[in-house]
C-alpha cells in the first residue's frame, strides 16, 4: 500500500520521520484526515494531539501548534514543541496550567501592574491542558 511520509521537525529535533498510513492532525479549523493522494495543502494547527496510523497501530504524538503542509505524499510538521505521550511531564504541564489560570484569574490592574500577556497565558494553558489529557488518555 502507498504510504505518507510524516516528518514531525521542531527548532531542537526531529520528533518523526516515518512511513505511515495515514495522518490526523489538530488544524485550526478542526481536526484534518490526511490520506496517501490528498491534494496538496498548508493548515495551521492548535496545540493538541495529531494521531498516525503505522504498523504498529494508532500513535500519538502532541504538537504545541505550527504548521502542516501535505506536498504529493509528504506530510511535514512545524512545531515550536512536539512530544510523544510517553515523554509528556505530567507535573511540568501542571504547574504550567496553574500558572497560566493565576494569571488569567488576575484583575485587570494586576495585568497592567505585572505586565501579563493574556493571550500568552491562554496559549500556555492550551498546551498544558492537551499535554495532560493526552498524558492522562494514554497512561490508562
Ligand atoms: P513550560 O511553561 O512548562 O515550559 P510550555 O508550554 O511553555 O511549558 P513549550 O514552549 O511548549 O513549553 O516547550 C518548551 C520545551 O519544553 C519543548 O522542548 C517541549 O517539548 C518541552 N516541554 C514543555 N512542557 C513539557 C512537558 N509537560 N513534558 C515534556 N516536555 C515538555
Amino acid at each position: 500500500m502507498a504510504g505518507l511520509t510524516l516528518r514531525i521537525i521542531t527548532p531542537d529535533r526531529v520528533v518523526l520521520d516515518e512511513v505511515v498510513d495515514s495522518v490526523r492532525v489538530p488544524a485550526s479549523d478542526g481536526s484534518m484526515g490526511i490520506f496517501p493522494k490528498h491534494a496538496g495543502a498548508v493548515t495551521t494547527l492548535d496545540a493538541g494531539e495529531l494521531r498516525y496510523a503505522a504498523a504498529g497501530g494508532e500513535l500519538s504524538i502532541f504538537v504545541s501548534g505550527g504548521f502542516a503542509e501535505v506536498r504529493g505524499d509528504t506530510v511535514r510538521v512545524l512545531t515550536s514543541a512536539g512530544e510523544a505521550p510517553t515523554e509528556i511531564d505530567e507535573e511540568r504541564a501542571k504547574a504550567a496550567e496553574k500558572r497560566a489560570r493565576e494569571r488569567l484569574a488576575m484583575t485587570r490592574e494586576d495585568v497592567k501592574r505585572d505586565a501579563v500577556d493574556t493571550a500568552r497565558a491562554r496559549a500556555s494553558l492550551q498546551r498544558a491542558m492537551a499535554r495532560i489529557q493526552m498524558h492522562s488518555r494514554h497512561s490508562s
